[in-house]
């Protein structure tokens, strides 16, 4: 990997999640938000647009998609350029286009600078189990315009291509230039506390490597157990 300047939109006093900022997360998403240690994107009007996760969470288990994309007319907007097969035409000109393709690249290089710059700051450290691998397909493929729309708003300009051309053409929807929150999550009542979404569609599938490996461990723990009579 190439060094990469850290690339981030806010500074950091913008970064800091504030009470009013989970709260709005939770509504966003309609679930409780965990481990969100920074906020990586802003509306105008200062509500959050990108949740900022630690690189491991809590509970010990390492994650890679650094930057969740939150807004709920943004999350809609895109998944309307993925519904409409804009994945399937980036790949093909990823394959066809070297510069597109080392752009891309970069882009992937940039991601893993900031997740550890992050990792520094909140205290998590190196997460070695995720070294080198990003999210959404990067650095040769895309698998998740969410994840590349995410991490084009965190970042700011210029650092993802892809995920700017998937922000350009989401303009007749949402625009950085103005807010577009009212009416877009409900903010009556209580914002979500309890975790409804055992089975939350999460916009990045984890590497498959990390998921053998976590396979395998349960595995081995289920066999221990087994073996030590503890369980059936
Ligand atoms: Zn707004």
């Amino acid at each position: 990997m190439t060094e990469q300047p850290i690339r981030e939109a806010l500074d950091a006093a913008g970064r800091v999640p504030s009470e009013q900022d989970l709260d709005t997360l939770s509504r966003q998403l309609n679930r409780p938000v965990r481990d969100v240690v920074e906020i990586g994107a802003r509306c105008v009007c200062g509500n959050p647009l990108v949740a900022t996760t630690a690189p491991r969470l809590s509970s010990g288990i390492p994650f890679p998609t650094t930057y969740y994309l939150t807004h709920p007319v943004i999350t809609a907007a895109v998944s309307r350029l993925e519904a409409a097969g804009l994945m399937n035409e980036m790949n093909e000109r990823l394959a066809a286009e070297a510069p597109l393709a080392s752009a891309y690249a970069a882009a992937h290089d940039s991601y893993l600078a900031n997740r550890d710059a992050i990792g520094e700051r909140s205290g998590t450290g190196a997460v070695p189990e995720i070294a080198g691998v990003s999210a959404g397909g990067m650095p040769t493929r895309v698998k998740c315009l969410h994840v590349l729309v995410g991490h084009a708003l965190a970042a700011g300009e210029g650092v993802n291509p892809l995920g700017d051309e998937a922000l350009q053409a989401i303009a007749e929807w949402w625009t950085k230039d103005k807010c577009f929150c009212v009416g877009a999550w409900d903010t009556e009542g209580q914002a979500p506390s309890q975790d409804r979404s055992r089975h939350v569609k999460t916009q990045e599938k984890v590497d498959p490597a990390i998921k053998r490996a976590e396979r395998a461990a349960k595995r081995a723990a289920r066999e221990a157990a087994q073996n030590s009579g503890e369980q059936k």
